[in-house]
């Protein structure tokens, strides 16, 4: 489950979320005094997509040498 960021606009509270993707536009209210915050762009959320993808080749070539084609071992 996603972690969704909030900062408030009464107070300017920053806080954090943790709720399913169905519910990521419903609002949020601030901890501190209530108000219906307004859902900002979370660097985790973004993070977690990207390791289905992007992420997972630059993993394996750390870790498993030269072997990929990139340097012409035939191993
Ligand atoms: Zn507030």
């Amino acid at each position: 489950m996603p972690v969704y960021e909030y900062v408030c606009p009464s107070c300017k509270t920053d806080f954090e979320l943790l709720r399913p993707i169905t519910k990521m536009d419903e609002a949020a209210k601030c901890p501190d005094c209530e108000v219906i915050s307004d859902r900002k762009l979370s660097v985790f959320a973004s993070m977690l997509m990207g390791s289905d993808g992007a992420m997972l080749p630059m993993a394996g070539g750390s870790g498993g040498g030269c072997c990929g084609g990139g340097c012409g071992c035939s191993a």
